[in-house]
């Protein structure tokens, strides 16, 4: 079969070492970290290292009637990541620049490769933070969390990356490059351009530079811990939390499939018998102890078993990364559960007000006895947002279809909560119906008018969102 031509174009633009046709490499790339998605091999992949590059590539692709896929990490949980069969592949992980800190202004100019733990250890340097730390810190990309506005641990006081975001750089569906937002701590120029790239998951333009901004570094924080007989009354705590004015600086949930999961995945004497477990920390300086106290009271008031502070840092940052290490643990243990390592992890993610965290626990426990399938839940109880984990067989159909259901039945619930179909993992492909549900059809319209604006061929991440 003769090359396409629209391989040519992307070579004379990019040089042969940036464009990717490797058939294992193509592969390699066709999805991100969601189970339930469907996805297609790419045509190539491409590394473009500036946003020359990327413009050269959107009006090749362009010419030919190629879709563009942009990809960061590929470790998105929505599907949006995936490729669509034939496309081109912009993988923006070569664009890996930090391009400048400015502790004066306090921001930083970014290219969107560079790795979230990267852009927090750069800055640091200098005294400085940039908050939004999702559970992939480490190998996700500034450009992807951008793309999906991640949130992460420490969003329930400092907020998701959308606070973050001060200003970008795009390339459109046209090879025009837009500049949106500021450098400025204030600024109201025109419409929020901004904000309308953010979370928009690849599919009204390329990121190629982003300003964000940054704050002082934390002070030193204290962790506690809770230990509570059932996953409701620990989301009764947090909707005391809240009640009370306070400002945890982390507030996350596990239960106890997770608890187990993590114990068995690396021993570090969890208590595994509790049903459910709160982590919490303060970082308000002088206050912290006061306050530590007065978490811990609520959190007694509101049924805990057991409540103790972490006795030094060490302790706490094992926590933190006994927290961190949910995701590989209840990997296991989903493939574990199943003969044959055929286990897998739908990995839901919905959020709800504070106030009825614990009717949306309470309802998930229901859902996974009705549909009879294992369900854990962890998550950023803090902010409302849950990621139920359903535990399936990859190799049993009507396993897969009982927990589509369960998947289901939990976006209904949390719908019907006054809540939304995702917190932080984005729609992608998993969740479009669900977003429909949730925005109406007035939404949608106003959705596919954006988007037709922008790219009225439809190129960009075709099937996503919307
Ligand atoms: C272990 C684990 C823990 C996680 N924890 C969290 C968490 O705590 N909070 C959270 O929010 N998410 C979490 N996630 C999900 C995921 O890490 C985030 O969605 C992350 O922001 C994706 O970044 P990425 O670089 O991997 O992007 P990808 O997965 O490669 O892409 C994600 C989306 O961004 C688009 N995109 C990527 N780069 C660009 C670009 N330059 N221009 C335009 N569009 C682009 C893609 O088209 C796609 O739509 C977790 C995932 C894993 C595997």
């Amino acid at each position: 079969m003769a090359a396409h031509p629209l391989l040519d174009d992307l070579r004379a633009a990019l040089g042969d070492a940036a464009v990717l046709t490797d058939p294992d490499l193509l592969a390699g790339h066709e999805r991100d970290e969601a189970d339930l998605c469907d996805s297609g091999t790419p045509l190539a992949v491409v590394r473009p290292r500036d946003t020359g590059e990327v413009v050269a590539v959107v009006r090749a692709a362009a010419r030919h009637g190629v879709p563009v896929v942009p990809q960061g990490a590929r470790t998105g949980l929505a599907g949006a990541a995936n490729a669509v069969a034939g496309a081109v592949v912009v993988s923006t992980v070569a664009m890996d620049a930090v391009r400048e800190i400015d502790p004066v202004g306090r921001i930083a100019v970014v290219q969107p490769g560079v790795v979230n733990a990267a852009l927090a250890r750069a800055v640091r340097e200098h005294g400085l933070w940039y908050p939004p730390d999702p559970g992939s810190w480490e190998s996700s990309t500034i450009g992807g969390n951008v793309a999906t506005n991640a949130g992460g641990m420490c969003c329930v006081k400092y907020g998701v990356t959308s606070e973050y975001v001060l200003g970008l750089e795009v390339v459109l569906a046209s090879g025009e490059v837009l500049r949106t937002g500021r450098r400025t701590a204030k600024g109201v120029a025109g419409y929020d351009l901004t904000r309308l790239f953010v979370g928009s998951e690849g599919t009204l333009g390329v990121i190629t530079e982003v300003t964000v901004a940054l704050r002082p570094a934390p002070e030193e924080s204290l962790t506690l811990v809770a230990v509570f007989p059932t996953v409701a009354t620990a989301g009764g705590a947090v909707a005391g939390i809240a009640e009370r004015g306070l400002t945890p600086s982390l507030l996350e949930l596990l239960d106890r499939t997770h608890l187990r999961a993590i114990e068995a995945y690396r021993p570090m004497g969890l208590r595994t018998d509790a049903e459910a477990l709160l982590l919490a920390a303060v970082d308000t300086g002088a206050r912290a102890a006061d306050d530590l106290a007065r978490l811990a009271e609520v959190c007694t008031a509101a049924g805990a078993d057991e409540v103790y502070a972490a006795t030094d840092a060490t302790e706490a940052a094992a926590l933190l990364q006994a927290r961190r290490l949910a995701h590989p643990a209840m990997e296991r243990f989903a493939a574990e559960t199943f003969p044959g390592g055929n286990g897998g992890l739908v990995i839901d993610d919905v959020a709800v007000p504070r106030g009825r965290l614990a009717e949306l626990l309470d309802g998930v426990a229901r859902i996974a006895e009705a549909c009879q399938v294992p369900i854990g839940v962890v998550g950023h109880a803090g902010d409302g947002n849950m990621h139920p984990n359903i535990v399936v067989d990859r190799a049993d159909p009507a396993s897969l279809a009982r927990g589509r259901r369960a998947f289901d039945e939990i976006m209904r619930l949390g719908l019907e909560l006054g809540g939304t179909c995702t917190g932080e993992h984005g729609v992608g492909l998993l969740k479009r119906d669900w977003l429909a549900r949730e925005i109406g059809p007035v939404g949608v319209r106003v959705h596919q008018a954006i988007k037709t604006a922008l790219d009225p061929a439809g190129l960009l991440n075709p099937g996503k969102v919307i």
